[in-house]
């Protein structure tokens, strides 16, 4: 079949490449089994970029990544450049990339496969079935908004000023997403703010409000936003998807992650705007960073990266059943009682990041036969 989903993979640093390469042989396998090519360019980000290119994300890169239907990164960062200067800090090629691809709301779906609900904090009763979707709203809010700054007063005092601004056009795009995403799901958003202090959740709960009579088949709720975090942790499966700001997403994303108990088994999408022909920019990352600790030894859990990808073929190429095959194959290697170290049990194999990546093709193989 030809070859017309153009992918940017960008493994970054540290066990970035090791993740990345078990993508690749899951690219291989769909190549070789399901007939599904893609065009695949690689480059490098963050610290290996800054090697290469001396800054953390090369200006063909970016030209690159604008050019594709998807970019699927690793992870940035590491001790050798913890010295460099601010703006050339690793991390500022994620964030570069988020900015120019206009990421506007971060995915981050929290599910804990029954074979997985005692790695959770929480009791097993509790967690075991999750399936819910953090949408963050990523580009705007306090993290970006102005004035912001630490000033010194006349007294001699400082003090430090940060503004939560939203726009009804940034409210709007990102809820009428998680309202669409809702409808491919169980068909419920809470829509997440603090509209009882603040100004921006009050237009928050008024966009949502207004977005939602859009979609008369999906339940809408409100929550303050800490109630949901206590909620999150009381009856986490009342969720399906949540909506909310850049700062409440970043904390309650975090707060949902731990649910599922291993930061190696996150995945996340971050989706731009809709062009005429419905195809968005986006970027597929694990949730966790290049882990320094452990690179190099051939022992980090690639299933975060594995389900980033799983999400692509999901979001960027409407591969649903794809995806869904790519799942069901990690979840049985789980079942399998097959683990990388940092989601060992006792009674449980051991294996290796390139044993896991084999062993989900293995599956996959199975699962297609
Ligand atoms: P981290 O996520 O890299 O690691 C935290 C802990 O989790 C470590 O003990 C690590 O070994 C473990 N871990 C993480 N991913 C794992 C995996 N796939 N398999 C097994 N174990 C895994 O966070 P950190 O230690 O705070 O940061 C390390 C570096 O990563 C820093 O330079 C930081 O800036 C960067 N970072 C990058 C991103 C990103 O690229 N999006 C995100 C977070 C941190």
């Amino acid at each position: 079949m030809a070859a017309n989903k153009k992918l940017l993979m960008l493994p970054g640093d540290g066990i970035g490449p090791e993740v990345m390469k078990q993508v690749q042989t899951i690219i291989d396998w769909m190549d070789k089994r399901r007939h599904v090519s893609f065009d695949v360019t690689n480059d490098v980000v963050g610290g290996a970029a800054i090697d290469k290119y001396g800054q953390p994300l090369g200006d063909n890169t970016l030209a690159d990544a604008m050019g594709v239907d998807a970019v699927l990164l690793g992870a940035v960062g590491g001790p050798k450049w913890d010295n460099v200067e601010r703006d050339l800090r690793p991390e500022m090629g994620l964030l570069t990339l988020r900015k120019e691809m206009d990421l506007y709301a971060n995915l981050r779906p929290a599910t804990v496969l029954p074979a997985m609900a005692k790695a959770s904090s929480l009791k097993e009763e509790l967690v075991s079935g999750l399936d819910m979707l953090i949408v963050r709203e990523l580009t705007g809010g306090v993290y970006f908004g102005k004035p912001r700054g630490i000033e010194k007063l006349a007294d001699g005092t400082r003090k430090a000023v940060d503004t939560q601004v939203y726009s009804e056009a940034e409210i709007e795009r990102v809820c009428r997403l998680a309202f669409e995403l809702a409808g491919k799901r169980s068909g419920k958003v809470h829509s997440v703010e603090k509209a009882n202090v603040m100004e921006t959740g009050v237009l928050w709960r008024q966009i949502a409000t207004e977005i939602g009579a859009d979609f008369p088949d999906i339940d809408l709720h409100h929550m303050y936003a800490d109630n949901c975090a206590m909620q999150l942790v009381r009856q986490p499966k009342q969720f399906d998807v949540i909506v909310t700001d850049n700062l409440f997403g970043d904390i309650l994303s975090d707060c949902a992650a731990m649910l599922t108990g291993s930061l190696g088994m996150l995945p996340s999408a971050s989706l731009g705007a809709a062009d005429s022909d419905g195809r968005r920019k986006a970027l597929y990352e694990p949730v966790h960073g290049s882990a320094p600790d452990i690179a190099g030894q051939g022992i980090a859990n690639p299933l975060a990266m594995i389900q980033s990808f799983a999400m692509c073929l999901k979001y960027s190429f409407d591969m649903g059943e794809d995806a869904d095959l790519i799942e069901q194959a990690c979840k049985n290697v789980l079942d399998a009682g097959l683990r990388t170290p940092d989601i060992l049990e006792a009674g449980m194999t051991k294996i290796s990041t390139t044993d896991m990546g084999d062993h989900v093709t293995k599956e996959l193989d199975k699962l297609s036969a």
